[in-house]
């Protein structure tokens, strides 16, 4: 089975960290995206209809300023004369002096052309378009619906009446804007500031018919079905979102041109224009986040590592104790609660745990009836120690004791001489129950005539001393040195096991020191 892997704290915050850093952003730009989306359509919409009415109202004031120089020119005496020469010549000079007409002519009433300048093969000919028929029925000044010319092109007639001095009509004067080409109309239509945007405008008439549009090949398309179209030609002024006729959104701004020509005017930009600022407001917000979220990232990191280490050091002394109790308690700031309470927790843990531990390890080095070290640990301790003298007693007859007093009280007089032992040794010597009945002192820098009197001195207490069995006991001792007897503990244990059987056999309570492979 595979072992599942763990992660550590400091990755798991750094991934948090970043996810939440990245989310912000992304959260950030998406909403800074669609807000700008919708403030630039917003004001594509306003912009475009502002840009409508000043054109309407320019166009408008266009239509009045052509109507006033059409107004004065009637005025002219040379229209009363019937003289098509001076006519002509009249027509000429006026033409000249404006650009507001591609064409001038003089109609009499009957409908015939009398001059017009330039000097056109319709002279002397009857006109039958719409413009010329509507203005001799009107006799007002008039702006013509426009309509298809001679010469196939899209023309308005602009006319106003002449009447002689008993105000008798004697016909019209009739300017001529043709709508493809270059005028003071289409150039004021034409003058569209916003190109680098797709943006255009184009003009209808009162029926929905195309009269002014960036493509030629649209004018004179009717298009009163479209939406903004059907608007307009109410009269009214606004701004909408609308699909043209190629299928493409458009964000849409209309005016009505005013009751001179009843036209509409329309401004619209293609929504996709919206997409390029606004990725370029999505760039330049990323270039002034995005060091900012650097700087915020480090700070963040630079905290959270604060927060995060000394809890990490706290796993991972509280890993190593487990392994090695030996391992130095960790230096960890208590800033924080929690980090706080955690420390104490396993510092109180470690520390019951520990002094557990040492109870344990020195109840496994203790004879539990005497409170002597054990074997055991004799085995462990001598290593360590440099020069000394060991007794080696053992009780005389001691079976006879359990045999006459019982097993407890057997128990009884080994407490007894341990204590009187205890009583009799120093700080610095070491006693052991080597096993039944038999004891060893290791007497610490101390040589063998020292270790001698000392193990005379207990024998002699013992032999004197009343024991659990109202008698005293006696014992029988062997004594030896390191280094003088031997060299090794082993071999010396071993000799002076042998000077404490020869105490025995020479009638016991009694001393005998090893003979040293030395001496
Ligand atoms: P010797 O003088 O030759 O040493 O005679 P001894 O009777 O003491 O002989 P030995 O050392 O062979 O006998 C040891 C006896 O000690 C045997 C056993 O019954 C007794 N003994 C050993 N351990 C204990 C103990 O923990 N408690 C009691 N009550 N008796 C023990
Ligand atoms: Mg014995
Ligand atoms: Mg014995």
């Amino acid at each position: 089975m595979m072992k599942k892997k763990k992660y550590s704290i400091h990755l798991l915050i750094l991934t948090l960290l970043v996810f939440a850093m990245v989310g912000t952003f992304i959260g950030t730009a998406i909403s800074g995206i669609l807000v700008s989306k919708q403030n630039l359509e917003k004001n594509y919409l306003i912009e475009n209809q502002y840009y409508a009415q000043k054109l309407a109202a320019t166009t408008d004031s266009l239509f009045r300023n052509m109507m006033k120089r059409l107004i004065m020119e009637s005025e002219e005496s040379e229209y009363l004369t019937a003289d098509p020469k001076e006519i002509h010549d009249e027509l000429e000079q006026t033409l000249e002096s404006t650009t507001f007409f591609n064409s001038l002519l003089f109609v009499e009433k009957s409908g015939r052309v009398v001059a017009s300048a330039p000097h056109m093969e319709l002279v002397d000919k009857k006109l039958n378009s719409i413009g010329s028929k509507e203005a001799l029925e009107k006799k007002l000044p008039t702006v013509s619906k426009p309509y298809v010319g001679v010469t196939g092109n899209l023309i308005l007639l602009i006319s106003v009446p002449v009447f002689d001095e008993n105000r008798a009509y004697k016909g019209f004067i009739g300017g001529t804007i043709h709508l493809h080409e270059i005028n003071s109309l289409t150039r004021v239509l034409g003058q569209h500031p916003k190109h680098e945007n797709n943006s255009y405008v184009y003009v209808v008439d009162s029926q929905g018919n195309v009269i002014y549009h960036p493509d030629k090949n649209r004018i004179n398309d009717n298009v009163k079905e479209n939406e903004i179209v059907k608007q307009v030609l109410k009269g009214k002024n606004g701004s909408q979102e609308v699909i043209n006729t190629k299928g493409i959104a458009m964000l849409a701004g209309f005016a009505s041109a005013g009751s001179t020509t009843n036209w509409g005017i329309v401004s619209q930009t293609p929504k996709s224009s919206v997409i390029e600022p606004t990725a370029q407001m999505a760039k330049q917000v990323s270039l002034i986040a995005i060091p900012f979220m650097i700087f915020v990232f480090i700070i963040s990191l630079l905290i959270l590592k604060k927060i995060v280490t000394p809890i990490r050091n706290l796993a991972i002394y509280a890993k190593q104790i487990t392994l090695d109790p030996s391992v130095q308690k960790p230096l960890i700031p208590e800033w924080y609660f929690e980090l706080k309470e955690l420390k104490r927790a396993i510092l109180v843990a470690v520390d019951f745990y520990q002094k557990k531990i040492t109870f344990v390890e020195s109840e496994s080095n203790q004879d539990p009836l005497t409170g002597f070290y054990n074997r055991r640990f004799l085995e462990r301790k001598i290593k360590d120690l440099g020069d000394y003298s060991i007794i080696l007693f053992d009780i005389d007859r001691f079976k006879n004791v359990n045999d006459q007093y019982g097993h407890q009280v057997g128990d009884e007089v080994l407490k007894y001489l341990s204590e009187l032992i205890k009583r009799e040794t120093r700080e610095s010597d070491l006693c052991f129950r080597l096993g039944g009945e038999e004891f060893l002192i290791v007497l610490q820098e101390t040589d063998l005539p020292l270790a001698q009197s000392f193990g005379e001195r207990i024998r002699k207490t013992t032999e004197e001393t009343i024991s659990p069995t109202g008698k005293p006991i006696t014992i029988s001792i062997g004594i030896g040195n390191l280094p003088s007897t031997a060299h090794r503990f082993s071999e010396l244990l071993n000799l002076t096991d042998q000077a404490l059987y020869k105490a025995k056999q020479q009638g016991r309570n009694r001393v005998v020191v090893a003979e040293g492979t030395k001496t």
